[in-house]
């Protein structure tokens, strides 16, 4: 077991966590970013970026990650490839974290940036059929369903972005979304609605995922949201895309979160009720939810540690003198 020691201790990979990173480690803070199993966060998953500033023509999201990483790199960042599995908040800072590799990882203060994974629908069949018809990620998967029949489950800026990408694959995309009106953004609903190649199917959720002969997903039972009707829709593939939820269960009972599980931070400022202790990025926003606005909200949370730092430091100082 390796302790690696920061004035810095960043738990996440995403556009919160590098952003914090690249302040940080511009702040003289030597920043560790321990990325997780996604590094690079949700871009990661997604292909065309064209909301995020500074860039006139369509990026692409993994591409954007890279050079975030990068970035944080050139300034001084040491990049960690493990996952934490547990913290210690308690006593304050000096803040603890043991990686899935069982190394320790100890920070003067601790940013937690990690961010959001994907909901599951969590009817029969979903996780069986998982890699067998059923994703929750189109851009990974969906070049595996070239000329087939897909589904693609939700009403939000993710489902409508994915049954987007899917006709690249596909002539035959249905999107299913339990109410009849969409979330996402008009935008991509003009453009939704525009597509020949994508059927909507509103007011159905999914009740199962039914497989074939050959085990690969076959169908999925449907049931109509206000009339209670059971019909099915043949399909090769499935991609579930319902949103989010926060990556917090490593904090469950060390700090304070709302009912969905977000942490809580003082309003309009990255603190926890912990001293020393900053969330930012989707973890603690449940209403934006955008890259940039985790690239701001690690930002702040990196200039409130330098302050936190710098706090803790003279009062140190003084007390030795
Ligand atoms: P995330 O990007 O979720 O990153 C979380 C990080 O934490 C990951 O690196 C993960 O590995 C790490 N992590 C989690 N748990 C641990 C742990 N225990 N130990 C160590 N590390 C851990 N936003 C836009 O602005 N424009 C878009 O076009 C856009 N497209 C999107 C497309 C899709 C398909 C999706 C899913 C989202 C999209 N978003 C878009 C939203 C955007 O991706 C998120 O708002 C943003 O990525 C949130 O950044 P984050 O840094 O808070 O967390
Ligand atoms: P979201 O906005 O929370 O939408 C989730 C969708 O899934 C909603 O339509 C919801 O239905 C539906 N849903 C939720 N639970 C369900 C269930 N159990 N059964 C059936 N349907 C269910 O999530 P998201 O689309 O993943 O977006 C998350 C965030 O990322 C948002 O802030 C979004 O703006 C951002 N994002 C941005 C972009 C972009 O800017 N291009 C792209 C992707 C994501 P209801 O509508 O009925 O609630």
């Amino acid at each position: 077991m390796t302790t690696h020691r920061t004035r810095m201790l960043i738990i996440g990979s995403g556009p919160a966590g590098y952003s914090a990173a690249i302040y940080g480690a511009r702040a003289g803070m030597e920043p560790i970013v321990v990325q997780g199993l996604q590094p690079g966060g949700q871009l990661t998953i997604t292909t065309d970026v064209e909301n995020y500033p500074g860039f006139a023509d369509v990026i692409q999201g993994p591409w954007l990650m890279e050079q975030m990483q990068a970035q944080a790199e050139h300034v001084g960042t040491r990049m960690m490839w493990d996952t934490i599995v547990e913290v210690d908040l308690e006593g304050g800072s000096p803040f603890k974290a043991i990686g899935d590799s069982g190394d320790e990882y100890v920070g003067d203060v601790l940013v937690i940036a990690t961010g959001a994974q994907a909901k599951w629908l969590g009817v029969p069949g979903e996780q069986e059929l998982g890699g067998k018809g059923v994703s929750a990620c189109a851009t990974c998967d969906g070049l595996f369903y070239r000329g087939k029949k897909v589904a693609v489950i939700g009403g939000g800026n993710t489902a409508v972005e994915e049954a987007l990408y899917l006709t690249n694959h596909s002539d035959d995309v249905t999107l299913i979304h339990r109410r009849d009106e969409l979330r996402s953004e008009k935008i991509l609903q003009e453009r939704l609605f525009k597509s020949d190649k994508i059927t909507p199917m509103w007011n159905k959720t999914v009740e199962r995922f039914v497989a074939g002969e050959n085990g690969a997903l076959a169908k999925l039972e449907l049931v109509d949201t206000v009339t209670g009707e059971k019909s099915e829709l043949e399909v090769d593939g499935a991609f579930v895309a319902i949103g989010h939820a926060p990556a917090t269960e490593l904090f469950k009972g060390k700090l304070p979160m709302d009912d969905s599980g977000y942490l809580l931070v003082e309003p309009g400022t990255p603190k926890t009720a912990i001293p020393g202790v900053f969330a930012c990025g989707d973890v603690m926003d449940h209403t934006y939810r955008q890259a940039v606005t985790a690239a701001g909200t690690g930002c702040m949370a990196a200039l409130d540690a330098e302050r936190f730092l710098a706090t803790l430091e003279f009062a140190e100082k003084e007390a030795a003198e």
